[in-house]
Parts: C-alpha cells; sequence; structure tokens
C-alpha cells in the first residue's frame, strides 16, 4: 500500500493500514509527485467532521480517527442526564453519517500523539502517516484543580456523563423515599449546579422541571419543601457573554421555577455529601454537576506545541500551527484571537474553523496562499425550560417563547441525521404536551 506521504507502509495488524515507516525528511509535496496525499483528522465531533465533509470533492485520501465510533450533539447532553432524551437520539455513528464519501476511511482509534518530524499520528492501533493534519479533538471538563470536585462531582461532556448524572438523581429520588432521617433526606434532594454559563442554566432549569412537572407525579409522597435545586455562580451574573439584561431575564426565569441562584458562590471542596463554598459555607448535596470550565482535550498536552489559557494550542489566522504549515488546529483544542478575545469553545467556531482549514488544505494543493478565518458570529442561545430562552443574535436580545422557539429550530436543524431529528422533535413534542420525561430509567445500580 502506498500512503499519501509517499511511503510504502505495511498493513499493521491490527489493520490500520499504517506503520511506522512514514518519516519524511526534505519532505516534497505529495501531489507534486502524483501521489494522492493523506489528510488525517482527529476527532469526529463538530470540527473534524465539517472539515472531512468539506474534502469530500478534493483530491485526498481523507482518515477519521476517533475514540468513539459516534458523532455527538453535545448541546443537548444535559437532556439526557434530565432524563428527556435517549443518547441515541443525539448521537449517530460516524460511519453512517459518512457513508457514502468515496475519499474517506473512518477508524476508531485513541490518538496518544503526534510525530510532527515524521508525521505520523501515533494511536492505540497503530501509527497513521499524515501529509496534511486536522486536529480536532475538542475539549473535556476543568475542574480548575479542585481534586475533590472532578472525583465526587458530576462532568457532562459525554455520553457517559450524562446517562450517570439521570441513573444517580434518579436513585437519590428511590433512595429519598426510603430515607427516615429529615437532613439525609434532604441533602438526597439537594441538586448542585456549579457554573452560570449556557450550560448550568439550562441543566439547572432542566433539574427543576424534572423534579416539579414529572417526578412530583411518580413520588406523591414527596414534600416538594424538600428539594432544593441549587445554581452557584461565583461571579456576579449568568451568561456573562450576553447582555446584563439576558443575564437578569435568565436568573428571574429560573427564579420562577424555583431555582436558588446564586452569586459570589465559589465552590471549593465536595466530598459527595456536602460542597464547601469559599466563605467556608457547608451545603449539604448527594448531587453535584460542575459546568463551570472547560480546557483542551488532555491530547494537546501531549503534542508540544505552544498552548495559551485552557491548554488550547495556538494557531495562525488561518488555523495553521506555527512552523507547521502541513498541521491545523481547529475547534476547541485551538486558541485564535479574534476582535481582542479569544474565540469561544462554542460548536459554530469549531464548524467554521473547520471549513477554513478544509478550504486551505485544498489552496494549498492548488498552490495557493491560505486564507485566514473571517468568522461570523452567529449569536447565542440558552434555553431554560419551557417556552422559556433568551436569545441574542446579531445584537438582538430577546427573550421568552419566541427565543424557546428559535432554539427548538436551531437545535433540530443542526442535529444530525433525520432519524435523530425525528425522535428528538418526538419526545420534545410528548414531553411538552404530556408534562413528560420518558427516560427515566435507572439502567445502573
Ligand atoms: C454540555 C455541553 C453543552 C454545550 N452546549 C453548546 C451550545 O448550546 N452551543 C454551542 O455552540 N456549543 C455548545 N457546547 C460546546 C460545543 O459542543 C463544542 O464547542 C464543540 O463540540 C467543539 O467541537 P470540536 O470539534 O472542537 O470538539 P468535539 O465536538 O468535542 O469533538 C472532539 C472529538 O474528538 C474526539 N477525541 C478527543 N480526544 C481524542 C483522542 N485522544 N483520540 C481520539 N479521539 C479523540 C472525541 O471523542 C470527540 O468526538 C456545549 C458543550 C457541552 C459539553
Amino acid at each position: 500500500m502506498v500512503s499519501g506521504n509517499g511511503a510504502a507502509v505495511a498493513r499493521s495488524p491490527a489493520g490500520t493500514g499504517a506503520g511506522p515507516t512514514a518519516a519524511v525528511a526534505g519532505h516534497v509535496e505529495p501531489a507534486a509527485r502524483g501521489i494522492v496525499p493523506t489528510v488525517v483528522i482527529v476527532g469526529a465531533g463538530f470540527g473534524g467532521l465539517r472539515a472531512a465533509r468539506a474534502l469530500a470533492r478534493a483530491p485526498v485520501r481523507v482518515v477519521l480517527l476517533d475514540r468513539h465510533n459516534y458523532h455527538l450533539f453535545q448541546p443537548l447532553l444535559y437532556q439526557v442526564a434530565t432524563a428527556g432524551l435517549e443518547p441515541e437520539g443525539i448521537a449517530k455513528p460516524v460511519r453512517a453519517i459518512l457513508r457514502g464519501q468515496r475519499n474517506l476511511e473512518f477508524r476508531m482509534a485513541e490518538v496518544t500523539g503526534v510525530d510532527l518530524a515524521a508525521r505520523a499520528v501515533r494511536t492505540d492501533v497503530g501509527d497513521v502517516p499524515y501529509d496534511h493534519l486536522v486536529l480536532a479533538m475538542g475539549g473535556e471538563t476543568d475542574f480548575r484543580g479542585i481534586e475533590s470536585v472532578a472525583r465526587n462531582g458530576f462532568g457532562l461532556k459525554d455520553v457517559e456523563e450524562a446517562v450517570a448524572i439521570r441513573n444517580h438523581v434518579l436513585r437519590c429520588f428511590e433512595e429519598a423515599t426510603l430515607e427516615a432521617d429529615a437532613a439525609r433526606r434532604r441533602a438526597l434532594l439537594t441538586f448542585v449546579v456549579v457554573g452560570g454559563g449556557p450550560t448550568g442554566v439550562e441543566m439547572a432549569g432542566a433539574f427543576s422541571e424534572l423534579v416539579r412537572l414529572v417526578l412530583v407525579k411518580d413520588y406523591p409522597r414527596l414534600n416538594l419543601a424538600d428539594v432544593g435545586i441549587l445554581l452557584l455562580e461565583a461571579s456576579d451574573r449568568l451568561l456573562v457573554a450576553m447582555p446584563p439584561r439576558l443575564s437578569g431575564a435568565a436568573a428571574e426565569t429560573l427564579r420562577a421555577k424555583h431555582v436558588e441562584v446564586r452569586f459570589g458562590a465559589a465552590v471549593e471542596a465536595y466530598d459527595g455529601t456536602c460542597a464547601r463554598l469559599a466563605g467556608g459555607e457547608v451545603i449539604p448535596a448527594r448531587t453535584l454537576v460542575w459546568a463551570a470550565g472547560a480546557k483542551a482535550a488532555a491530547l494537546t498536552a501531549a503534542l508540544g506545541l505552544r498552548t495559551a489559557r485552557q491548554g488550547r494550542i495556538m494557531v495562525e489566522p488561518t488555523l495553521q500551527v506555527p512552523g507547521h504549515p502541513e498541521v491545523y488546529v481547529v475547534g476547541d483544542a485551538a486558541w485564535l484571537e479574534h476582535a481582542r478575545a479569544p474565540l469561544p469553545m462554542m460548536a459554530p467556531v469549531a464548524i467554521q474553523m473547520a471549513e477554513t482549514a478544509a478550504r486551505n488544505i485544498r489552496r494549498r494543493l492548488a498552490g495557493r496562499a491560505p486564507e485566514a478565518l473571517r468568522y461570523r458570529d452567529p449569536g447565542s442561545l440558552a434555553t431554560i425550560g419551557r417556552s422559556a430562552a433568551v436569545a441574542y443574535i446579531h445584537g438582538l436580545s430577546f427573550t421568552g417563547f419566541p427565543a424557546w422557539v428559535v432554539w427548538l429550530v436551531v437545535h433540530l436543524v443542526q442535529l444530525i441525521g433525520f432519524r435523530n431529528k425525528l425522535l428528538v422533535l418526538l419526545n420534545w413534542a410528548w414531553d411538552y404536551f404530556f408534562y413528560d420525561r420518558a427516560v427515566r430509567l435507572i439502567t445502573k445500580r
């Protein structure tokens, strides 16, 4: 087999189609040698998937690598955690998504490093040589060094964590019904969400509705006075990326839904039964969901590339890594400043970066200079449960039902696959009309 970078490689026993013989000294562009170049993409999230699709008609061979065999729509993870959606509704196998793309090969693999000199990606199933590399490995929860929270609290980044939260919360209700001690019962029914960004706001709103609209029917002996849902924010407002008017509206809506919103509340420790705040206050709670930070995926630290805050790799406006024009970083793993602020870790950023990186690969193949990213901010949205949301789009801010409808449409349109869209729409309609959450299953003890 001849790889794009011109090195004959032996098929490894694991069938990776790549061997370690790809060392390139005095690299000559493979296209110039009449060989189809290989583009390796790490990560099949928003960025990686878009880059792969954007290269569908390019004269390249694309190898897409991900540790999971599915693409995950993370913005709806909180609905899996609060029993609103099944994981299958927000995830789809990568092979099914890219089935028709003839220049693409998907490999399920854990990427452990990159040999930049040899131009090879190291994985747990062998090395994969590349001519162009797109790193789109996303981010992970940043517990900000608070060990006890990382150990005893929940992050919300993947399917396993979302299902673990669902199982845990439902189990707390089962245990609470059997608990005679009032203080212990209240701790079982106290749910702390840390971080007043979009994920924290959406999570707290969804918790409140799960309890007050649904679980109250399952547990008729439940005393709602025992239930506490707290949203703790260290700064003085929610949704800092939005205008203050929307931050205020979000806090007001949450309070109307019986969420206790507290500002200047920084969690310092959590032992699984009590959260301790800076200042010494202790909140007994058996559930703590940490939505107060994200950083680049662990892999970024293993690459020896220059990183900025949150461990994100610094890139040129063309998305290329300084000194390595054949390497692009997109999405949450990339650090690029735009209008004097870093681009946020959000799906539209990842998608637009991926489009630019793919375009620049095509331009380089055609002997043209790469172009800088021209970022168009599509705005931001956060929902706060039934008929309530806040939206800030192209300088316009609006709240309530209109914002909620926009939120519904945007998320439905962005979900991948007709079946997923239909599943999610059906679930939403059912929950809306019947005040239900269909997925109230405890699948693990
Ligand atoms: C709970 C939650 C809610 C969110 N809500 C919103 C929202 O409402 N709106 C919005 O715009 N954004 C939202 N985001 C952020 C958005 O999901 C991310 O910005 C976006 O997913 C980034 O895309 P990406 O391609 O960089 O990374 P990802 O989509 O995270 O994809 C990275 C991929 O790389 C793979 N990977 C990572 N490391 C390795 C490795 N070592 N080996 C192999 N594969 C690896 C992962 O499995 C994953 O498939 C939310 C995120 C979370 C967690």
